[in-house]
Protein backbone atom coordinates (compact mmCIF):
# COMPACT_ATOMS: atom_id res chain seq x y z
CA UNK A 1 0.00 0.00 0.00
CA UNK A 2 1.46 3.47 -0.68
CA UNK A 3 2.00 5.45 2.39
CA UNK A 4 3.30 8.99 2.65
CA UNK A 5 6.59 9.37 4.89
CA UNK A 6 5.55 10.34 8.31
CA UNK A 7 6.29 13.60 9.95
CA UNK A 8 7.98 14.56 13.10
CA UNK A 9 6.62 16.86 15.92
CA UNK A 10 8.25 17.89 19.03
CA UNK A 11 5.72 18.56 21.20
CA UNK A 12 7.33 21.16 24.27
CA UNK A 13 5.64 22.67 27.33
CA UNK A 14 6.95 23.16 30.81
CA UNK A 15 6.13 20.67 33.54
CA UNK A 16 2.61 21.19 34.52
CA UNK A 17 0.95 22.15 31.25
CA UNK A 18 -0.83 19.02 30.59
CA UNK A 19 1.18 18.18 27.54
CA UNK A 20 1.20 14.25 28.57
CA UNK A 21 -2.53 13.92 28.90
CA UNK A 22 -3.30 15.95 25.70
CA UNK A 23 -0.54 13.72 23.66
CA UNK A 24 -2.25 9.97 25.32
CA UNK A 25 -5.83 11.67 24.25
CA UNK A 26 -4.43 12.58 20.13
CA UNK A 27 -2.78 9.26 20.02
CA UNK A 28 -6.34 8.10 20.83
CA UNK A 29 -8.31 9.86 18.53
CA UNK A 30 -5.77 9.91 15.46
CA UNK A 31 -4.51 7.05 13.28
CA UNK A 32 -0.88 6.61 12.18
CA UNK A 33 0.55 8.35 14.93
CA UNK A 34 2.77 7.50 17.63
CA UNK A 35 4.56 8.60 20.83
CA UNK A 36 8.25 8.01 21.63
CA UNK A 37 9.09 6.46 24.54
CA UNK A 38 12.10 7.95 26.01
CA UNK A 39 14.76 6.71 27.80
CA UNK A 40 15.94 8.16 30.72
CA UNK A 41 17.71 7.88 34.46
CA UNK A 42 15.68 9.63 36.19
CA UNK A 43 13.92 7.30 39.00
CA UNK A 44 10.62 5.82 38.08
CA UNK A 45 7.90 7.57 39.68
CA UNK A 46 4.70 5.53 41.65
CA UNK A 47 2.73 4.00 38.42
CA UNK A 48 5.23 4.29 35.61
CA UNK A 49 6.04 1.41 33.75
CA UNK A 50 9.15 0.62 31.97
CA UNK A 51 9.10 0.81 28.16
CA UNK A 52 5.91 2.54 28.55
CA UNK A 53 6.71 5.55 30.21
CA UNK A 54 10.31 5.79 29.55
CA UNK A 55 12.66 3.24 28.94
CA UNK A 56 14.42 3.34 32.64
CA UNK A 57 18.47 3.08 32.64
CA UNK A 58 21.44 3.50 34.48
CA UNK A 59 23.42 7.23 33.51
CA UNK A 60 26.68 5.01 32.73
CA UNK A 61 24.00 3.03 30.27
CA UNK A 62 23.03 6.13 28.95
CA UNK A 63 26.43 8.09 28.30
CA UNK A 64 27.34 4.32 26.87
CA UNK A 65 24.20 4.73 23.91
CA UNK A 66 25.52 8.63 24.07
CA UNK A 67 28.91 7.63 22.81
CA UNK A 68 27.31 4.79 20.13
CA UNK A 69 25.07 7.78 18.40
CA UNK A 70 21.95 6.15 19.56
CA UNK A 71 20.60 9.04 20.07
CA UNK A 72 18.76 11.38 17.56
CA UNK A 73 18.51 14.37 20.87
CA UNK A 74 19.78 14.34 24.34
CA UNK A 75 19.69 16.37 26.96
CA UNK A 76 19.91 16.40 31.01
CA UNK A 77 16.57 17.96 32.28
CA UNK A 78 16.08 19.05 36.28
CA UNK A 79 19.27 16.67 37.20
CA UNK A 80 18.71 13.73 34.71
CA UNK A 81 19.35 12.42 31.21
CA UNK A 82 16.71 12.09 28.69
CA UNK A 83 17.31 11.22 25.50
CA UNK A 84 15.17 9.89 21.91
CA UNK A 85 16.65 6.68 19.82
CA UNK A 86 17.57 7.81 16.46
CA UNK A 87 16.65 4.47 15.27
CA UNK A 88 13.09 4.48 16.49
CA UNK A 89 12.39 7.78 15.11
CA UNK A 90 13.42 6.33 11.62
CA UNK A 91 11.45 3.41 11.50
CA UNK A 92 8.23 5.02 12.53
CA UNK A 93 8.36 7.51 9.75
CA UNK A 94 9.56 5.49 7.17
CA UNK A 95 6.38 2.98 8.10
CA UNK A 96 4.32 6.26 7.35
CA UNK A 97 3.38 6.97 11.19
CA UNK A 98 3.64 10.62 12.46
CA UNK A 99 5.14 10.56 15.50
CA UNK A 100 5.61 13.03 18.89
CA UNK A 101 8.63 13.80 20.44
CA UNK A 102 7.50 15.00 23.86
CA UNK A 103 10.82 17.01 25.13
CA UNK A 104 12.19 19.78 25.76
CA UNK A 105 13.77 22.70 24.44
CA UNK A 106 16.91 21.53 24.72
CA UNK A 107 15.79 18.89 22.93
CA UNK A 108 13.83 20.70 20.53
CA UNK A 109 16.87 22.60 19.51
CA UNK A 110 19.00 19.47 18.45
CA UNK A 111 16.34 18.17 16.69
CA UNK A 112 14.98 21.17 14.65
CA UNK A 113 19.25 20.86 12.88
CA UNK A 114 19.13 17.56 12.60
CA UNK A 115 15.81 17.14 10.94
CA UNK A 116 14.37 20.58 9.63
CA UNK A 117 11.31 18.85 8.30
CA UNK A 118 9.67 18.01 11.19
CA UNK A 119 6.96 20.52 12.95
CA UNK A 120 7.01 22.05 16.62
CA UNK A 121 4.20 22.59 18.89
CA UNK A 122 4.53 24.86 22.06
CA UNK A 123 1.77 23.73 25.05
CA UNK A 124 1.35 26.69 27.80
CA UNK A 125 -1.01 26.36 30.87
CA UNK A 126 -3.36 29.67 30.89
CA UNK A 127 -1.94 31.22 33.49
CA UNK A 128 0.66 31.07 36.25
CA UNK A 129 -1.38 30.29 39.06
CA UNK A 130 -2.67 27.27 37.37
CA UNK A 131 0.48 25.67 36.05
CA UNK A 132 1.32 26.05 40.10
CA UNK A 133 -1.39 23.97 41.46
CA UNK A 134 -1.21 21.77 38.89
CA UNK A 135 2.67 20.78 39.59
CA UNK A 136 1.28 20.61 43.31
CA UNK A 137 -1.84 18.89 42.18
CA UNK A 138 0.52 16.01 41.42
CA UNK A 139 1.71 15.06 45.00
CA UNK A 140 4.31 13.20 44.18
CA UNK A 141 7.39 15.82 44.59
CA UNK A 142 8.32 17.54 47.84
CA UNK A 143 8.11 21.46 48.39
CA UNK A 144 11.48 21.92 46.89
CA UNK A 145 11.06 20.10 43.92
CA UNK A 146 7.85 21.87 43.20
CA UNK A 147 10.06 25.35 43.13
CA UNK A 148 12.44 24.04 41.71
CA UNK A 149 9.96 22.93 38.62
CA UNK A 150 8.17 26.31 38.65
CA UNK A 151 11.84 28.16 37.64
CA UNK A 152 12.68 25.21 35.31
CA UNK A 153 9.22 25.90 34.04
CA UNK A 154 9.49 29.47 33.58
CA UNK A 155 12.67 28.76 31.72
CA UNK A 156 11.09 26.32 29.43
CA UNK A 157 8.86 28.94 28.68
CA UNK A 158 10.76 31.66 27.58
CA UNK A 159 11.89 29.16 24.47
CA UNK A 160 8.51 29.47 22.82
CA UNK A 161 9.04 31.37 20.51
CA UNK A 162 11.42 28.90 18.56
CA UNK A 163 8.71 26.79 17.78
CA UNK A 164 6.13 27.04 14.64
CA UNK A 165 3.17 26.54 16.88
CA UNK A 166 1.54 27.91 20.33
CA UNK A 167 -1.22 25.52 22.25
CA UNK A 168 -3.07 27.02 25.17
CA UNK A 169 -4.39 24.85 27.16
CA UNK A 170 -7.40 26.36 29.15
CA UNK A 171 -9.88 23.85 28.11
CA UNK A 172 -8.50 20.38 27.84
CA UNK A 173 -10.97 19.78 24.32
CA UNK A 174 -10.19 22.92 22.62
CA UNK A 175 -6.38 22.19 22.91
CA UNK A 176 -6.82 18.94 21.88
CA UNK A 177 -9.21 20.29 19.20
CA UNK A 178 -6.20 22.70 18.26
CA UNK A 179 -3.19 20.05 18.06
CA UNK A 180 -5.65 17.67 15.76
CA UNK A 181 -6.18 20.75 13.58
CA UNK A 182 -2.22 21.29 12.96
CA UNK A 183 -1.45 17.87 12.33
CA UNK A 184 -4.51 17.24 9.80
CA UNK A 185 -3.77 20.58 8.25
CA UNK A 186 0.26 18.52 7.43
CA UNK A 187 -1.49 15.65 6.35
CA UNK A 188 -3.21 18.25 3.69
CA UNK A 189 -0.01 19.72 2.55
CA UNK A 190 0.66 19.21 -1.48
CA UNK A 191 3.77 17.41 -0.89
CA UNK A 192 2.19 14.98 1.66
CA UNK A 193 -1.11 14.23 -0.47
CA UNK A 194 0.89 13.83 -3.49
CA UNK A 195 2.96 10.76 -2.14
CA UNK A 196 -0.23 9.72 -0.67
CA UNK A 197 -2.09 9.57 -3.73
CA UNK A 198 0.26 9.27 -6.77
CA UNK A 199 -2.34 7.03 -8.58
CA UNK A 200 -4.94 9.61 -8.34
CA UNK A 201 -2.92 12.36 -9.99
CA UNK A 202 -1.50 10.06 -12.59
CA UNK A 203 -5.07 8.91 -13.14
CA UNK A 204 -6.65 12.31 -12.96
CA UNK A 205 -3.75 13.94 -15.52
CA UNK A 206 -3.43 11.07 -18.45
P1 LIG B 1 9.42 14.12 33.43
O1 LIG B 1 10.62 13.58 34.14
O2 LIG B 1 8.58 14.99 34.33
O3 LIG B 1 8.62 13.04 32.77
O4 LIG B 1 9.95 15.05 32.26
C1 LIG B 1 10.75 16.16 32.54
C2 LIG B 1 11.11 16.88 31.27
O5 LIG B 1 11.92 16.06 30.43
C3 LIG B 1 9.92 17.30 30.41
O6 LIG B 1 10.08 18.66 30.07
C4 LIG B 1 10.04 16.44 29.18
O7 LIG B 1 9.57 17.10 28.04
C5 LIG B 1 11.53 16.23 29.10
N1 LIG B 1 11.85 15.04 28.32
C6 LIG B 1 11.25 13.83 28.37
N2 LIG B 1 11.81 12.99 27.49
C7 LIG B 1 12.77 13.68 26.84
C8 LIG B 1 13.71 13.36 25.80
O8 LIG B 1 13.77 12.25 25.27
N3 LIG B 1 14.56 14.36 25.43
C9 LIG B 1 14.54 15.59 25.98
N4 LIG B 1 15.40 16.50 25.50
N5 LIG B 1 13.68 15.93 26.95
C10 LIG B 1 12.81 14.99 27.38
Amino acid sequence: MTHATGTLYIVSAPSGAGKTSLVKALIDQLDNLRVSVSHTTRAMRQGEIDGVNYHFTSRDQFLAQVTQGDFLEHAEVFGNLYGTSQSTVEKTLAQGNDLILEIDWQGAQQVRRAMPDSRSIFILPPSRATLRERLTNRGQDEESVIEGRMALAVDEISHYVEYDYLVINDDFNTALDDLKSILRCARLSVAHQEELHKGLLTALLS
